[in-house]
């Protein structure tokens, strides 16, 4: 989608240090992390957010939780733990209009987020 900065990302038109790519995902270090180990793992095509998922394209995010996994053992927090959050819309801080899952981990997390 024009002005969309993940699907820039996801068609190369801005680089990223990518850590997984394959023909419908691209997972990549968070620019402003918080965390020490945070990365994205986004879908290539443009879904706005959580609430367009349906049966057309929820294969893509059953793709991404596949991926997930392998991006937290290779990124080494898969053993001590990591956290998964998609943030919906302006009371969780959504703040990049593109579905995207953080995989946040290397430190000790706190719960209810604040
Ligand atoms: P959210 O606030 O949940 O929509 O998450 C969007 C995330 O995208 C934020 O954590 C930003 O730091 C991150 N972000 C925005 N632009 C870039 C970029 N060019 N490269 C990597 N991460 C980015």
């Amino acid at each position: 989608m024009d002005g969309c900065i993940f699907c820039k990302i996801a068609n190369h038109e801005i680089e990223v240090a990518a850590l997984y790519e394959d023909d419908d995902v691209i997972a990549f270090p968070d620019i402003n992390p918080v965390a020490p180990v945070h990365i994205l793992a986004v879908p290539k095509d443009h879904i706005p957010g959580i609430g367009d998922v349906g049966p057309e394209n929820s294969g893509i995010v059953a793709r991404i939780w596949e991926v997930i996994p392998s991006l937290a053992a290779e990124s080494g927090i898969a053993e001590d733990g990591f956290r998964v959050v998609a943030n919906s819309g302006d009371d969780a801080g959504q703040s990049v209009p593109h579905l995207h899952f953080h995989v946040l981990g290397g430190r000790r997390m706190g719960w209810p987020p604040g």
